[in-house]
């Protein structure tokens, strides 16, 4: 504080006197870069002026500030730990490592409901044929407990087709339900339905879903409903009171809009379906993606990244406040991969500010954070294989 005061007196006396200011033997890095410039300093000495120039043009579209946080859900753990859950509710963020909820976490004035959780672990996401997996082969892995190569939607690494999480409760008598903000073709949802080698085959993928043990999905892309309809009627969510028919409900008419633009659309649709859910006596399991944290860290969005998380921490929320009433559902929630390298290169908690960094506009490697609550739930510590989370 006292060499920052010394610094801005030194620059105002400067702009005082009609001269530009330019610190010389300053540190050469971003966080330096970043700060003079904010501090009105008028040329940022440095030996890499193309990268200083690149880092501080993104700036602006690299920070985020939340005007005003979301409530914070604090779940009760009065579950029976010693009972087998009824319920199972997988929620994935795609693309969700720990900095993408570390962003929120800060935006948010330093707590969500997701880190309210207890039981975590780590997870190892690599897929059969490469270090760095796919969405494809990541939900593969969770769906079936099998590695696979990158782009194979619920085969193994021979093509063969493995059997699914949908499949197996199906045969235990669970209504089986599809969430997603992508198209209900995307990677991530149809690993839990479909059996094809390459993700992008769509019309492959509609046909298992009509073939699938899939009782009901929501989604976006109503456009993709001509393909199923003679399987699954398509509802409206405040219609949406039984289970008598196959059903389908779609948020969007192609792709979704961002969260800032949609507001409280998918904790709201996601709250209605689990009251259907709660009124029939048959278990349920449930897999609810939230795609677009994703998508915004391979467009370098730190804005997309921070609002999709936060849009997933409220319909986190709305699972947990449901897991408590019958205190029976066992919830598990994690991300497939880490997308971007996204880093947290400086904030201001009180404002509920970051600065995001990037190192890229692929997937990576990192072993990505999982929370579990309810019945079995301390079986999700330690550090394992994605397979294991199946
Ligand atoms: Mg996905
Ligand atoms: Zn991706």
């Amino acid at each position: 504080a006292t060499e920052l005061e010394k610094v801005e007196a030194v620059i105002k006396k400067a702009h005082d006197a009609g001269k530009p200011f330019r610190f010389w033997g300053a540190p050469d890095t971003k966080t330096t870069w970043s700060r003079f410039a904010a501090m009105g300093v008028d040329f940022i000495n440095t030996d890499k002026p193309a990268e200083a120039a690149a880092y501080l043009e993104t700036l602006d579209a690299r920070k985020f500030e939340l005007k005003s946080p979301i409530s914070v859900y604090k779940p009760k753990f009065d579950f029976d730990k010693n009972t087998r859950p009824k319920n199972i509710i997988l929620m994935i963020g795609d693309g969700n490592g720990l900095s993408q909820i570390s962003s929120a976490v800060f935006a948010n004035r330093g707590e969500l409901t997701i880190t309210q959780l207890k039981n975590i672990g780590l997870v190892k996401t690599s897929s059969f044929d490469d270090l760095v997996t796919d969405s494809a082969a990541g939900a593969t892995a969770m769906a079936t407990g099998e590695k696979t190569n990158n782009r194979a939607i619920g085969t193994d690494k021979n093509g063969q087709d493995l059997k699914n999480l949908t499949e197996i409760f199906a045969e235990k008598g669970y209504l089986n339900g599809i969430i997603t903000t992508d198209f209900v073709t995307g990677a991530t949802p149809s690993s839990f339905f479909a059996h094809v080698v390459e993700r992008d085959d769509s019309e492959a993928i509609l046909e298992d879903l009509n073939k699938s043990k899939v009782d009901f999905f929501l989604s976006a892309g109503a456009s993709d409903y001509a393909k199923i309809e003679k399987e699954f009627v398509q509802k409206d969510i405040s219609e949406f009171n039984d289970f008598e028919n196959r059903t389908a409900i779609f948020l969007s008419e192609s792709g979704l809009a961002d969260a800032s633009v949609r507001g409280d659309q998918f904790p709201e649709h996601v709250k209605k379906v689990l009251q259907n859910l709660e009124s029939q006596d048959k278990p349920y399991f449930l897999m609810i993606e939230a795609a677009k944290i994703d998508k915004n860290g391979h467009t370098n969005n730190a804005s997309g990244i921070v609002e999709e998380m936060l849009d997933f921490d409220k319909t986190i929320a709305e699972v947990l406040k449901v897991a408590d009433q019958n205190k029976n559902t066992l919830v598990v929630i994690t991300a497939d991969h880490e997308t971007s390298g996204f880093a947290i290169m400086q904030g201001d908690l009180e404002k509920g500010q970051i600065e995001g960094g990037f190192l890229t506009h692929d997937h990576t490697g990192t072993m990505i954070p999982l929370f579990s609550y309810g019945p079995g739930s301390e079986l999700f510590n330690g550090v394992y294989e994605n397979t294991e989370v199946f």
